[in-house]
Order: structure tokens, then sequence, then C-alpha cells
């Protein structure tokens, strides 16, 4: 141990401690960077050689460990000696007294997390999503809401199931957690849950394998409220199906609350049972349509302020009138602009938003799966998918994984939690550890960067 982790070991004082972390952190990065990732951290508590600490949200994490993780263990090592670690808290609810009530930890923390078990309870709901920060517009008016009515008398409306559709990054995930939220923030005891319907579906198979389905199925059944989000993944898993009807029903009769999300109107769910189609129709249907100009300039302000980051008018017009289908494009542009300057610690001007909108509209958005990102990635390199899935060492199939990561990341919204899941239930470090891997490699390597180019193009032309 070097001479700062022994004056720092005795020492249970977590302020301290980051501070000396911050301080070296603060030697290394861009200023803009430093404010804008670091400084909004708190730490929590010292524990053994472990730092927790406080996050505002899991972007933090996903920009952090995406970014800085090599920065960040050298200094945990020089402040915390080689046993150093952190543990992310993110902050569920601000204005709690008793944080540890209502934390979820979610890196590095004992792996209670994908086991859902009755005691270890946790609803999985995002705290950034809420009503407070859903604009409204006239394409989400309805939607809206029908979406307020469930949360103030959930199970209680003719609302059941509410199912909401519409195209994506229109607000559907962020509308369906808000319920939750609201829910849980009323009625602290209510059981809710949300899971995506892939998620539903891996841990089925899961299930299936451990010879756990009937818990996995009581867990469901156990719910007050069950948020099912992109219910479209279900389509042709005709076993999950099965298992989804029965949780359905069993919950409907007991008056509780089913909230479902797709990318098309029920009727359309090809490949998903009739008798579900039918049960869907139940309750409400309701869309959301893309949003117009004004809703545009408004979620962009709101989401620069919950940064903490105020910024001309202009601004937020222009990349209004040039960003206009999608809102996660609307939010991603906003969050390119401030990575954008943070990297090159660069002020955000004009010059800076023309190039950052440019960058995001002529990037190609195509909505694929990780399961079909694997399958192609196999099918290249000759590999067998469940291999990949698998604990398998071998060269070529830790290649083959690490690449369906790292496209999986690039090419999906999902979360490196997600991801993790679909190889195996591996830990999100895993994915980390993958894509900055493959990335080191493709820049070593020419060979390889082809390789992946040609798979994304195979990925891609296959998609649209
Ligand atoms: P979908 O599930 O329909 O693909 P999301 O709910 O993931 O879309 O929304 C994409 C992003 O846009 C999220 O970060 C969400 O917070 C944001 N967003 C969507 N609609 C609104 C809105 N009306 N007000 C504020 N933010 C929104
Ligand atoms: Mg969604």
């Amino acid at each position: 141990m070097n001479e700062l982790a022994v004056r720092l070991a005795t020492n249970k004082d977590p302020n301290i401690i980051w501070k000396e972390f911050l301080s070296i952190i603060k030697e290394n990065v861009p200023f803009i960077t430093y404010n804008t990732w670091f400084l909004p951290i708190k730490p929590y508590e010292i524990d053994g050689s472990t730092l927790k600490i406080h996050v505002p949200n899991n972007f933090f994490i996903e920009w952090i460990e995406g970014h800085h993780n090599t920065l960040i263990n050298k200094t945990l090592h020089q402040v915390l000696g080689p046993e150093g670690k952190l543990v992310y808290i993110v902050l569920e609810d601000k204005e709690s007294a008793v944080p540890e009530l209502s934390e979820k930890i979610i890196s590095n923390a004992p792996n209670t997390e994908n086991s859902k078990s009755q005691n270890a309870f946790v609803a999985y709901l995002n705290p950034r999503y809420l009503f407070d920060n859903f604009i409204k517009g006239e394409g989400n008016q309805l939607a809206r809401a029908a979406a307020i009515a469930v949360a103030e008398n959930p199970g209680e409306t003719s609302f059941n199931p509410l199912f909401i559709y519409g195209g994506v990054g229109l607000g559907k995930t962020h509308l369906i957690h808000a319920i939750g939220n609201k829910i849980l923030d009323k009625h602290r005891t209510k059981r809710v849950v949300y899971v995506s319907s892939d998620v539903f579906t891996v841990e089925f198979v899961e299930a299936i394998q451990n010879n756990t389905a009937n818990e996995f199925a009581s867990f469901y059944k156990s719910m007050d409220v069950l948020i099912i989000d992109d219910i479209q993944f279900l389509m042709g898993k005709e076993k999950t199906q099965d298992l989804f009807y029965n949780i359905f029903n069993s919950l409907h009769q007991a008056g509780k609350q089913i909230i479902l999300s797709s990318d098309k109107p029920p009727k359309d769910l090809k490949g998903l049972n009739e008798r579900l189609i039918s049960r869907f129709q139940w309750g409400l249907t309701t869309d959301i349509q893309p949003p117009d100009f004004e809703t545009r300039v408004a979620i962009l302000k709101n989401k620069s302020e919950s940064y903490g980051i105020i910024l001309p008018n202009e601004i937020f017009e222009y990349i209004a009138q040039n960003i206009t289908t999608n809102i996660r494009e609307l939010e991603g542009c906003l969050i390119k602009l401030l990575a954008n300057a943070s990297l090159s610690s660069k002020q955000i001007d004009f010059e800076l938003v023309r190039k950052t909108v440019k960058e995001i509209s002529t990037t190609k958005h195509i909505e694929v799966s990780i399961d079909f990102i694997t399958k192609i990635v196999c099918e290249f390199f000759s590999v067998d998918e469940n291999k990949v899935r698998e604990k398998n060492r071998r060269k070529e199939v830790v290649l083959a994984r690490q690449i369906a990561m790292y496209l999986s990341k690039q090419l999906t919204k999902s979360s490196l939690k997600t991801i993790g899941l679909h190889f195996g239930g591996r830990d999100h470090s895993t994915v980390i550890h993958a894509c900055s891997n493959i990335d080191k490699m493709i820049e070593e390597d020419p060979m390889l960067k082809e390789k992946v180019n040609k798979i994304k193009n195979k990925i891609e032309l296959s998609a649209t």
C-alpha cells in the first residue's frame, strides 16, 4: 500500500476519502467533465475498503464507468489500497429522511438484484421517470391523463389493463415508470414491479433451467401492480406467453392493476396469442404521438435544467427544429452536446450545437434486439449461440461474446445490466470490460475493425 492509502485506511470518514478521490480526479479530467459528472456525487459511507457513493441517476454510472473506468480504478487504489472498491447508490427519493430504505444499490453490490426474492423486494423503477418531469403535449395528453388516473386508483378504474402504444422514444417507458413511482409514493407497502418483456422472458427461461418456474410465477402473481414494457417482444415466444396469460388472469381477477406498453396497437401484434390480444383490449388502449415543436422545446429546457445547465433559447429551438420525431434523440443530442463539451473542454456555442445535431441526424437509427445481434455475430464467427451465453472460455467464443456485447451497447438502448442478463446473467461490469476491450482491439487491429463493421452493416441491413 502506498503512503496515502495507509493514511486513509484507518479513516472512516467518507467525506475525507471522497475529497482525496476528487482531488486526484480533478487533476486528470477536463474541468467541465469534473463539474458535470463528478462534483454532483456525494459520498455516503466507507465500509472496509469499499466506498459507497450517492449518484443522481443511472446515467451517471454508465457515463463515468464507460469513460473513466481506468482512472477511477487507479484513483481508488491510490486512496483505498489494492482492495479499494466503489459502490454506486442511486438516490430514489431525494427527500427521503431515511435514505437506506429508498436506495437501490446497483453496482458491485452483493448480487441480490437478479434474484427477485420476495423479502429483498425492489420495484425496478427508475426514480428519474416521474409525472413531474413528463412534459404534457398534444401527442401524449390522453395517455398521460389515463396514466395519472391509474396511478391515483390502481386496479379501481376501468383502465385495466392500461395499454400504451407508440413509436420509439416517445415516452412510453417514462410514463409507465411514472405510474409505478407515483403509486409507491402514496402507498409504500404496495407491491409494484416493472419489467421489460425481454427481461421477463430471459428470467423465465432461467427459472425453468433452475426448476424455479413456480416461484417465478408466484412472484408476479403476488403483485398489486404489474408493469410490463415492450410487450411486443413476447411475439413468437409461446411458452412465455402462456405463463404471462396465466399471471394476467390471476391478477386481473383479483382486481390488481396491469400496465402494458408496446410499439404497436394490440391488433397489430402478430405472433401474439389471440386470447392475449383480446385481453389487452379489456381495459383502455391509448397511443402516444410524436411531440410538436413547443413540446420539444419544453422537453429540452426541462432536461437541461435537470442537469443544472442553462442554455440560450435559440439553442433549444435549433435542436427542436432539427430533431423532430423522437424524444430520446432530442435528449441524446443534449447529452452528446454535454459530452462533446466535456471531452474537448469547449464552451457550448452554436458551432458545437450544429456539429452535434449533424452527428445525431446522420447516425442511422434502427431497433434491433440483443438476441438478434448475438445471432448475426455468432453466424459470422461460426460459433454456437448457446456457447456465448454459457461460461465457455474458448478464444473464439469469448471474442464473439464480447463483440455481441459491444454491438448491443452501440445498437440498442438496453442498459449494461440488461445486456449482461442476455449473456447468461453476467454482471454489468463484464459488459463494460467487453466494450473497452473491443474498443482497444479495434484500434490495434484494422482487420478486426473491418470485421466488426461488416457485422454492423449486416445487422443494420437485416433490421431495416
Ligand atoms: P419509449 O419507451 O416510448 O421508447 P422513453 O420513455 O424511453 O420512450 O422516452 C425516451 C426519453 O425521452 C426518456 O429519457 C424520457 O424521459 C424522455 N421523454 C419522453 N417523453 C417525455 C416527455 N413528455 N417529457 C419529458 N421527457 C420525455
Ligand atoms: Mg421504452
